[in-house]
């Protein structure tokens, strides 16, 4: 038994700038597993951004090709638990076979195996043999390898023997495909807005994404109701943690046209009028303050600016609080409008 989660596969496994590298050095692994100069191949970065999925492909892809090889996926936490089994028992030896057999060894989340000095002292052997046998290694870890912290250096210089890929989170364009494709595959319409709406909102990692994807699913079904923009919203606050007592957006927005005195569509739009300009500054200084909204997303709420121009005019409206005391009264006045609404 692989332990492999054929559910994970490259097909399933989306390709954005986040991930290009490590996808593409897992495929070379996954089509000449052992005879790459990818040995071992590890896989970093943060939680939820696709590491797991990534080495089962890896693994599923390997054993599809060659069915006769023993391909083990393993948790760290398995290993160091395995590990400790063994040594109660007095059969550390019988540990130690079983992985010198493995064609192809896939460890998750090595982090776990810090501080876990005997456990690493045997990984290290276990390495070392099929690493020499011209076995494949394929590693994940939460962090860079010079930032693990409690792995011996023999280890982490081990480590650097193969390849070393990061995974990033997934910008817009990849959450749009990864939302599209996930919605496709369980043959769920979901309407392009949005589609955009929650590729905007959650930007944070694929597991989160996907837990609002379900939420939104599991809404629709319940309610009877097609997928559309207001259940989005829901679904968001179940999962996104202070959405519901967060100012939102729309509210800062029409609250700041008001007080200047514009339309709220000019905030939106390309005018560069000065008193549309200052109030559009002045929205998208509140917004960054009282939101969790990243720069990207509220560019894209202000007529799909840049995030530059968000820094900038963050940067103009504190320039101005700082200069202008006319302009902070405003500010002072505006902000107690959504300190109350926070509270
Ligand atoms: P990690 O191990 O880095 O914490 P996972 O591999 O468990 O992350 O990924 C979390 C979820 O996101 C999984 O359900 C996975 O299928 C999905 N996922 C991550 N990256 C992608 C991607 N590029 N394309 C499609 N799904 C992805
Ligand atoms: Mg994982």
């Amino acid at each position: 038994n692989s332990q492999l989660n054929s559910s994970y596969n490259f097909d399933n496994y989306i390709e954005g700038d986040c991930n290009r590298l490590a996808r593409s050095a897992g495929y070379a692994v996954a089509t000449k597993p052992g005879t790459t100069s990818f040995n071992p191949l590890m896989v970093y970065g943060g939680v939820g951004l696709g590491k797991t999925h990534l080495v089962h492909a890896i693994g599923n892809h390997i054993k599809s090709t060659w069915p006769e090889k023993f391909v083990l996926y393993v948790s760290s936490e398995k290993f160091v638990n395995q590990f400790i089994e063994s040594l109660k028992t007095n059969t550390v030896q019988d540990f130690a076979n079983f992985y010198l057999l493995v064609d192809i060894l896939i460890i998750d989340d090595v982090q776990f195996l810090s501080g876990k000095e005997k456990t690493q002292e045997m990984f290290f052997h276990i390495f070392n043999h099929l690493h020499q046998s011209g076995k494949q290694i394929v590693m994940t870890s939460d962090c860079a390898p010079p930032k693990l912290k409690g792995l011996e250096e023999r280890l982490l210089s081990r480590f650097k023997w193969g390849l070393t890929a990061d995974l990033q989170s997934p910008d817009f364009e990849t959450r749009m495909a990864i939302i599209q494709k996930k919605m496709q595959a369980d043959g769920i319409d979901i309407p392009n807005n949005v589609i955009e709406y929650l590729a905007y909102s959650v930007d944070t990692n694929v597991r989160e994404l996907e837990g609002v994807l379900i939420s939104l699913i599991a809404q629709s079904s319940l309610n009877r109701k097609e997928i559309d923009l207001e259940l989005a919203k829901n679904a968001l606050k179940h999962i996104i943690e202070d959405v519901e007592t967060e100012v939102n957006l729309d509210f800062i927005q029409k609250t700041v046209a008001e007080y200047f005195d514009v339309t709220l569509d000019s905030l939106k739009a390309k005018t560069r009028k000065k008193e549309i300009v200052t109030a559009r500054q002045v929205a998208m200084y509140f917004a960054k303050e009282f939101t969790s909204h990243s720069l990207k997303s509220i560019g894209y709420h202000f007529g799909g600016r840049d995030h530059s121009t968000v820094i900038h005019s963050v940067q103009t409206v504190s320039d101005l609080v700082d200069t202008d005391k006319k302009f902070k009264a405003s500010i002072q006045e505006l902000q107690k409008k959504f300190k109350v609404k926070t509270g």
